[in-house]
């Protein structure tokens, strides 16, 4: 599978950044997964050379905060110039605000161009070449993280979307080559864990605590979160920069 990561910044963050989000795709790039879809998603992913709508086959909404949904609207209605419809994947409190988005946006015939399926924690669902398994996040709304697993190659990438520090998240990314996990704050600030959120010695731990062999920082604020160059990591466990449109193989 390939993974472009299509922004890397949380909502309230520097907007060259961009809003975190990940697209996932086959080896031939005939379909796309798309995990989160905030605001100005399918200008990203254009801009980084995947703008087919038809190849779109689900989106998968981690949780409802803006920067992770407010991009929906607009990728639906380029599905109904296409005269495709795309799944779209969440906990049923997250759908149900998706949904309101859609209506209060003025997205007429949403129900012929999506279709809404409920995960919860745990769910396991087959989206063409991957499987895909979700797990229960730590955030001030209720949150998942996602297991992405390609049959093809019998890799998988795990992507935590916003969490504090947790054990849930550790086991749902164990033995994954990759793992993208939000860094919002820096090591100094004490906010992180009351508002939801991780620092980037949390992401590492993460990352370290799995057996990852990628981790890629993501879900930045207003400036990069600066590592402590003291931090140890396993041996074996490589931090990747992120930048928008980076490509993984996997
Ligand atoms: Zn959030």
């Amino acid at each position: 599978m390939r993974a472009v990561l299509l922004g890397f910044g949380g909502w309230i963050s520097n907007p060259t950044f961009g809003h975190t989000s990940v697209l996932i795709t086959d080896t031939d790039d005939s379909e796309y997964l798309l995990l989160d879809a905030g605001e100005g998603v399918y200008r990203d992913m254009c801009e980084c050379g995947y703008c087919s709508i038809s190849k779109l086959k689900a989106v998968i909404l981690t949780h409802h905060h803006g920067d992770h949904m407010l991009g929906l609207p607009t990728l639906v209605q380029h599905a109904k110039i296409a005269r495709t419809k795309i799944r779209v994947l969440g906990l049923e409190v997250t759908l149900r605000h998706a949904l309101e988005i859609l209506i209060t946006t003025g997205i007429s015939s949403y129900d012929t161009h999506v279709e809404l399926i409920p995960v919860e924690p745990g769910s396991r669902i087959n989206l063409g070449q991957f499987s895909v398994v979700f797990g229960e996040s730590s955030h001030v709304v209720p949150s998942v993280a996602v297991r992405v697993e390609d049959a093809d190659s019998g890799k998988c990438l795990t992507y935590s979307g916003d969490t504090s520090f947790s054990e849930n998240v550790v086991e749902l990314a164990r033995g994954c080559e990759v793992l993208i996990h939000e860094a919002s704050f820096n090591d100094s600030e004490d906010l992180a864990r009351s508002l939801g959120h991780s620092t980037i010695s949390d992401c590492l731990k993460v990352a370290n605590l799995a057996g990852n062999r990628f981790v890629l920082p993501v879900h930045f604020g207003l400036e990069v979160p600066r590592l402590d160059p003291t931090y140890k990591l396993t041996s074996d466990l490589a931090v990747i920069f992120p930048s928008k449109c980076l490509q993984l193989e996997i």
